[in-house]
């Protein structure tokens, strides 16, 4: 495993080296547990902690800021009542040297486990990156809930640590490309609901500005720049997370060059490319009469080469 470890040090120098922000997606962190029915809690975390050291060896001279993590339960469309729980886990996540941690959080068996963020600390210097928009369904998530998801963790671990994600890869899980820009564009408007909550800039020292915004964390660096971080985690469209917005100060445009600056941005969202339609008003293919059915294997009409197991 070590061996791995070392050869993946090179793999991930180069990208490092080449410019890209490291992201190692790793499922299988939660997801292994599935995958092992018959290990008890004690040698699961006793499993994972040693490929994690590995993980760490091949990681260990990339800079912290450069690395992030990105765990999710498998995000397979299926019942995930047996998913570990995230408060069993948590320790061995930061366990990872990396500087920022996507975890999925906005669905059915996951949303409830931010409070795992009123006992848990994030590493100083940690970015945490909540999924506030998911894969599960294709409803696009109001912006309001969107912005009280990212208050839940704003509170706990200071708004400055915090930068709106999706659950997991988005692409091949919601049933149009369009959707998932509809929910990116859920997580923009949830700028303008958090300020409706929040105010634009927490005012008052030693407090919550409206009872909800700023966290101990926060207040203690209040000299730090207030910002609403909101990025869209692009993974499965093949685009990188971008977006921070400073209130009521204008986004930046991506120097010349750059691949961002491939696609126009205004107000901190990555517009879709133009062949995709964010309304959602595009007709859909026509399928003729029927929807096409391929006939299983031995069955009429069916491929008779292939023997069903
Ligand atoms: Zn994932």
């Amino acid at each position: 495993m070590f061996a791995i470890a070392e050869a993946m040090n090179a793999e991930y120098k180069a990208i490092v080296d080449a410019g890209f922000l490291l992201q190692i997606d790793d499922p299988d962190l939660p997801d292994g547990w599935n995958c092992l029915p018959d290990i008890t809690l004690p040698e699961y975390r006793t499993y994972a902690a040693l490929r994690i050291d590995a993980l760490n060896h091949a990681l260990r001279d990339i800079p912290k800021e450069k690395i992030r993590l990105h765990v999710c339960w498998g995000s397979f469309h299926g019942p995930h009542h047996d998913d570990v729980p995230l408060k069993d886990i948590i320790d061995l996540i930061f366990r990872v040297r990396a500087g920022s941690y996507s975890i999925e959080a906005s669905n059915p068996c996951h949303e409830h486990e931010w409070r795992v963020f009123e006992n848990v600390k994030l590493p100083e210097g940690a970015t945490l990156i909540p999924g506030v928009v998911g894969h599960c369904t294709d409803f696009i998530e109001h912006p309001d809930l969107v912005a009280e998801r990212l208050m839940r963790y704003a509170n706990l671990v200071g708004r400055e640590n915090v930068l709106a994600g999706t659950d997991c890869g988005l692409g091949t899980r919601v049933g149009h490309p369009s959707i998932c820009w509809a929910k990116f564009e859920a997580l923009a408007k949830a700028r303008g609901a958090q300020r409706k909550f929040c105010g634009d800039a927490p005012k008052r020292r030693g407090g919550a500005h409206r009872g909800v915004c700023l966290s101990e964390g926060s207040t203690r660096r209040r000299n730090m720049r207030k910002t609403w971080l909101i990025a869209a985690a692009l993974a499965g469209l093949g685009a990188s997370p971008i977006a921070a917005e400073q209130p009521n100060q204008p986004v930046e445009p991506p120097a010349s060059g750059s691949t961002s600056s491939e696609l126009s941005r205004s107000g901190g969202v990555i517009k879709p490319p133009a062949d995709v339609d964010p309304q959602m008003k595009q007709t859909p293919p026509s399928s003729g009469d029927r929807m096409p059915v391929i006939p299983p294997p031995g069955t009429a009409g069916g491929n008779s080469s292939v023997k069903p197991k």
